[in-house]
């Protein structure tokens, strides 16, 4: 993986152009003049593919397309990662919180991509561990959970999926007057959805079938949820959760990845008023956070040594923000799981607020 250097443009941004996807020597494109922006370096070059005549710039290939202040990627994907909350950031960098909620998604958005992309394929040959985390979504009535998978020896997350689940625990009288009040007008959520999210992030990580060594507490949907996965010869190993949470226990890897999501993000503190409005943003922050624990963050932070990735043989440094944001990733030329597609279009529905506002089915700009 390395950073592209050379302003040629690499391939044609037209989806439907045969040299978007295939992109080879022979690729016909000419200059096409220049224009001019307020950021810096204020003249882009233009170019014309001769092949489908669509025009695009160097712009076109740059994570930072259309920002006015494309400066501020870095730093905010910095801040998200560190505990700032969207208006903190606003006003460190003098914006309005909708802004940073924009460059948030873009970067939750590319993140997925970047995962995708560059997620180790083949069978995986280390012990897995996995654990429900659980978080909420506008309100203490709409719980959520985050599904996570990590690898025990490389620390390597593996992803993601998530589900909502119906408020339980204790409650008061009023409390359940409430909740049957907003389930009556807004429905309930699937009781069968860990089971099946489950089972979709194991398939996600492990499409082919392999033998597995898998860790996980004693929560009873996890058998149900391994019993639809047909193709996969699982060893499960269960331990209670009110086991000592040390290096010994055998979830440490994903009692780690739970630990340090609720350090870094000020969306999942207990008693915050932080927390996400939407489970759409809290997926876009997750796959922030999964990049940054993968590719960039150390295995030791006191040590400074390998990352995850390094472990798994897939990068020979850690990288730092630039160089994952260093190109522009786009769906059409990314396998992305059928499971992620919601994520990446914003299909996630909060149940009181509905759909998320759609990022442009447009990829490439003129
Ligand atoms: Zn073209």
């Amino acid at each position: 993986m390395t950073a592209r250097s050379s302003s040629l443009p690499p391939y044609c941004p037209n989806p439907r152009c045969r040299y978007h996807t295939e992109p080879s020597r022979d690729w016909p494109w000419k200059r096409a003049g220049f224009f001019t922006r307020l950021a810096a370096p204020q003249r882009i070059q233009r170019f014309q593919c001769r092949h489908c005549r669509r025009h695009f710039s160097t712009q076109s290939f740059s994570t930072t397309y259309w920002l006015k202040r494309p400066e501020l990627l870095v730093p905010v994907l910095h801040r998200l990662l560190g505990c700032s909350g969207f208006r903190q950031i606003a006003r460190e960098f003098d914006l309005s919180p909708q802004t940073v909620l924009g460059l948030s998604a873009r970067l939750g958005r590319h993140c997925l991509l970047f995962h995708a992309r560059y997620r180790p394929r083949g069978p995986i040959l280390e012990p897995l561990a996995l654990d429900s985390f659980q978080s909420f979504e506008w309100s203490q009535y709409l719980p959520t959970l985050y599904h996570l998978v990590a690898g025990r020896s490389s620390h390597f997350c593996y992803g993601f999926t998530d589900s909502e689940c119906r408020r339980s625990g204790r409650m008061t009288a009023a409390q359940k007057r409430r909740r049957a009040i907003l389930e009556a007008g807004l429905g309930r959520p699937d009781p069968r959805s860990i089971e099946r999210e489950v089972a979709s992030l194991l398939h996600l990580v492990a499409p082919e079938p392999q033998m597995m060594e898998l860790h996980t507490d004693e929560h009873q949907d996890y058998p149900r949820a391994l019993r639809r996965l047909r193709h996969l010869t699982i060893e499960h190993h269960t331990i209670s959760s009110r086991a000592a949470r040390t290096s010994r226990n055998p979830l440490f890897e994903v009692n780690l990845l739970d630990l340090l999501l609720r350090h870094g993000g000020s969306h999942h503190k207990r008693e915050t008023i932080a927390f996400a409005k939407r489970r759409q943003s809290a997926i876009e922050r997750l796959a922030i956070f999964l990049v940054w624990r993968n590719w960039m963050k150390s295995f030791s932070e006191r040590r400074r040594d390998a990352s995850p990735a390094m472990r798994l043989g897939l990068a020979d440094h850690r990288l730092p923000a630039a160089e994952v944001l260093a190109e522009r990733l786009v769906p059409s030329r990314v396998a992305l799981p059928p499971r992620w597609q919601p994520y990446y279009w914003r299909e996630v529905r909060t149940r009181y607020l509905g759909r998320p506002r759609r990022p442009h089915r447009r990829v490439f700009a003129a």
